[in-house]
Formats: structure tokens, sequence, C-alpha cells
């Protein structure tokens, strides 16, 4: 067998043991909260591999394992949604009198977490210009604990320099993390591009069917230790069957992935054409900002993107939305369907002004038809030029 493995390979094998399970491909649900032990001696030396349900199942080792394999980690823990996972990671590095940096780009519930919690624990939070690059030297403090980093950014896609922020927060002693739902670890592997803790939000491409609540952390040697005191002693599990739809998620991550990578492209490109945007977002678009970015360091793209609108009422952009038949309106994304969103970034930002001529549409491409979805979008454009006038 060649290695190391393709990517590809990879996802297909990692973290199956079927020799282990009579022969079956996929792992076994564990439904488990009590383990038994053959002698009080066993107990007080926790001599079994597994001791209690909420500390791990061959179920949730299955998962683990495959992530850690998949993102070049130490290690790899489960948390009961993308949002816990962020909150746990951030917990495992941060002390109270820490300074965190956060790109202002970041996914606002994860805003909420340090405005809220972290901020009441003692906490600063600042921050910065996703676009700022090496220039976070600047901002770097003797107490910075930790500089977060998601690249491209929620709801309005600016690439970050990752080695560049990485290499700065190392210099002062800083852990950094990154959320890498956009990519998933398939197309951009942080832990290799300097990142200590990479974050996904198993909620999206992972389980590709909008039918789980997931998130996973996986940590290099240097922070896994402090990553899996904080998740054990924070108590969090996830459900044996969410991680099971997980692992089955991963298998098919590939083609998936490729499929919404390229419908997505076409339809932001056809986006481009049309009179009624003003600019696509979209990282791997030739034309977009941050295009030298993502083409040194990913190896592809999802079917998330955003869309500026020429100047118009939201009266105007509720009638394109509200008559799509194909694109639902929903949250999340990352599942087989296509979906669309209204968003308005001037609404959360502090470090950076949001500009821009028009309303922000943000759009997921499922697994239908683009011609079919294309199709939708123009019966919306035409909605939107008739409440325009
Ligand atoms: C959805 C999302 C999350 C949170 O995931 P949940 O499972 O919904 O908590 C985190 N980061 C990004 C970028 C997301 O899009």
């Amino acid at each position: 067998m060649p290695t190391p493995l393709r990517p590809d390979t990879v996802l297909v094998t990692a973290g199956r043991k079927p020799a282990e399970n009579h022969g079956f491909v996929n792992p076994p649900i564990y439904h488990a909260s009590t383990v038994l032990f053959d002698t009080v001696d066993a107990m007080l030396e926790r001599r079994p591999k597994y001791v209690y349900g909420r500390r791990g199942t061959p179920t949730t080792e299955a998962l683990e394992t495959a992530l850690t394999e998949i993102e070049g980690a130490a290690g790899t823990v489960l948390a009961p949604s993308g949002l816990a996972a962020i909150s746990i990671a951030l917990m495992s590095c941060l002390n109270a009198g820490d300074h965190l940096l956060v790109a202002d780009s970041v996914y606002q519930p994860t805003r909420h977490f340090c405005d809220t919690v972290l901020i009441r624990l003692g906490i600063e939070v600042e921050y910065y210009d996703p676009l700022i690059g090496a220039g976070i030297d600047a901002l770097m403090r003797p107490n910075t604990g930790a500089v977060f980093t998601e690249s491209p950014g929620s709801q309005t896609f600016e690439m970050q320099d990752i080695d560049a922020i990485a290499a700065a927060a190392h210099a002062a002693g800083a852990v950094v993390l990154m959320d890498n739902t956009w990519a998933t670890a398939l197309f951009y592997r942080p832990l290799d591009h300097g990142v200590d803790l990479s974050i996904q939000a198993g909620t999206k491409y992972i389980s590709g069917h909008s039918d789980i609540m997931l998130g996973t952390v996986s940590a290099n040697e240097r922070t896994w230790k402090a990553l899996t005191d904080t998740h054990g002693a924070t108590g969090m599990c996830v459900g044996p069957d969410d991680i099971y739809l997980a692992q089955r998620g991963l298998r098919t991550l590939s083609v998936r992935l490729d499929r919404h990578m390229r419908s997505g492209l076409e339809i932001a490109r056809w986006l481009e054409t049309r009179p009624e945007v003003n600019r696509v977002l979209h990282p791997a678009l030739p034309g977009d900002p941050g295009h030298k970015l993502w083409q040194r360091d990913f190896s592809g793209a999802s079917g998330l993107f955003g869309v500026i609108l020429e100047p118009a009422p939201l009266d105007a952009v509720k009638a394109m939305l509200d008559g799509l038949d194909l694109f639902g309106l929903g949250y999340s994304w990352g599942g087989y369907e296509s979906l669309a969103i209204w968003a308005d970034p001037r609404s959360y930002r502090t470090a950076t002004r949001w500009e821009a001529p028009g309303p922000l549409l943000r759009f997921h491409i499922g697994l239908e038809d683009p011609a079919d979805l294309i199709a939708d979008l123009e019966a919306g454009f035409a909605r939107l030029a008739a409440a325009v006038g």
C-alpha cells in the first residue's frame, strides 16, 4: 500500500476495523452509559479501555480516529454541535486574564460566545480585520492566549492568510484556532498550515444530509492534552446514532463536495453575468480579492458563497427569495439541498465596516441540477425587477 494514502482513499478507510467487528464494513453503534468491570481492582485501575459511555465508546472512537487521520492531528474530540466544538476549543486554551484575538468575519454565534461567556470568565476579546495577515503581529500582547481564525469568513467570504497569522501568533506564544467548516479537511488541512486547533461544524458537509448536529475539534501535539482534558471536564458527548451518521457522511464527502464545488462555481459564474448582481463573493472565482490565497492554500471549494445585489429595497429582495421553489430559506448548509438567506453583516461587525452597495444574499448550492437552480433564480430576479419597478 502506498503511504501516505491519498485523501479520497483515507475518507473511505479511516476509522474502520471490519476484522474487529465480525467483518461488518461499518462500525457498530453502541448505545451506552454503564461499562461493567470484572473486579474492584479493574475499576480502581481503570483497566479496560472503555470506562463510561460519556468518556468514549467504539462508536465515538471510530469517528474520532477517522477525523484524526484526515486532519493529520494528534487527536480529535466530538461535540454536540459546531458551536459547542468552538466553545470547548476556546476554553481549552484560554485562562482568566488572557487576551483573545478574533477575526471580525467570524461566524456570528462564535462572537456571541466570546462576548458573553468568555468576557464573564475574565478574558479580553478583541476583534481584528480578517485581511490583516502578518500585520496581526502588531496586535499581539504578552497575555495574548489565542488567535481565532475562520477562512473564508462567514457570510462575507474574506480569505485569511493563515500561514502568516499562525507565524505571528506562535512567535508571541499564542495558540491558533481555525473554524474550517467551509473547506473541510478535504480541501484545506489547517494543522499543516500552523493551526493548533482545527474546528469543523460536522453539521454541515460531514453530515451532508441536514439531519444531525455535530462539532469536531482536532488538535496537534501542543494542544491535544488541554483539549481532551477540557472536553472531558465539560461533559461533552454526542449520541451514537448521530456519530454513526457522521462517519457514514465522511465516506461520500469527496464526491459530494466535488459536485457542490462544480455546481456552485457554475451558478456563481452565471450570477456574475446578471445585471441585478453587483459582485459575487466566492474565493474560487479569479476576480475575487481572496483568490490568490485560495489558490495558494486550498485544493477545492465548497458550494457556499455570497452575492451582493445592486441597490434594491428589502421588499424586492423578499419578493425574490420568498418565491424560490428549489432554494429553501433556512440556516445551516452543507446538506444535499440548496438554501438561500439574506444577511446583514453591518449589524454585528466591530473592527471593520461592512460596506456594500446593495443587499447581501448567501447561497448554498446543493446537489440538484444547476440548470434547474438557475431557472429558479432567474424567475427570482424577474420578481425582484418587478418589485423594484
Ligand atoms: C454552522 C456553523 C457553525 C456552527 O455549527 P452548529 O453545528 O450549527 O453549531 C460554526 N461555524 C460555521 C462557519 C458555521 O457555518
